[in-house]
């Protein structure tokens, strides 16, 4: 448990704990921290990793290259970002973009499981290996990737990291469909 947190806040005083928060050394390189973004009322929130370079430049989450990834699946499955909740599991960037270590992760979960307590999302989607393993205690992508999964009460989806289609163009129609079944899941069984 964190000391120095305060429980039952609105998304905006969240956030502007985040940019305040000096808990872990990534506040140190940090230029501003990414607290997310979207509606409070969102059935759908989606999880990335850490902030990247753009994102550390602006504060806003998934603005660089594999926000403009996540934009044109999100165009293909017919979702906008107005209506979803935006966010990645540290809010801060990790030096040269290294993946967030461990403690890292553990000391600013709380903001997100408090961003999760206030939007109450039916669904999260989890983008790539490190929302996983922090949200799931999952460690293999390809075998969660696709499927819903329950834990205490909340509903999950695992997809791919958007950045990874970067990499392997083979994921791009992967992470399509799945975020198209999250949609048609949303509108039809939850
Ligand atoms: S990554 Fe999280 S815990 Fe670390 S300084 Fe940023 S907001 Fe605080």
């Amino acid at each position: 448990m964190h000391i120095g947190i305060n429980l039952e806040l609105s998304l905006d005083e969240i956030a502007e704990e985040i940019r305040r928060c000096r808990l872990c050394p990534l506040h140190e390189s940090r230029r501003k921290a990414v607290p997310g973004e979207g509606s409070d009322k969102a059935r759908l929130m989606l999880i990335g990793e850490a902030p990247g370079s753009e994102e550390d430049e602006q504060g806003r989450p998934f603005v660089g290259r594999a926000g403009r990834m996540l934009d044109e699946t999100l165009k293909f499955a017919k979702l906008q970002r107005r209506d979803l909740f935006i966010t990645s599991v540290v809010k801060c960037r990790p030096p040269n973009n290294r993946p967030p270590k461990v403690e890292e992760r553990r000391t600013c979960l709380p903001y997100l499981k408090r961003q999760i307590d206030v939007i109450k999302p039916k669904m999260i989607c989890l983008l790539g290996i490190v929302a996983l393993q922090t949200l799931l205690k999952e460690e293999s992508a390809t075998k969660a990737r696709g499927k819903v999964i329950e834990k205490d009460g909340q509903l999950y989806f695992s997809t791919y990291h958007p950045a990874a289609s970067l990499y392997n163009v083979g994921l791009k129609s992967v992470i399509y469909s799945d975020m198209k079944e999250i949609k048609e899941l949303l509108e039809n069984s939850y």
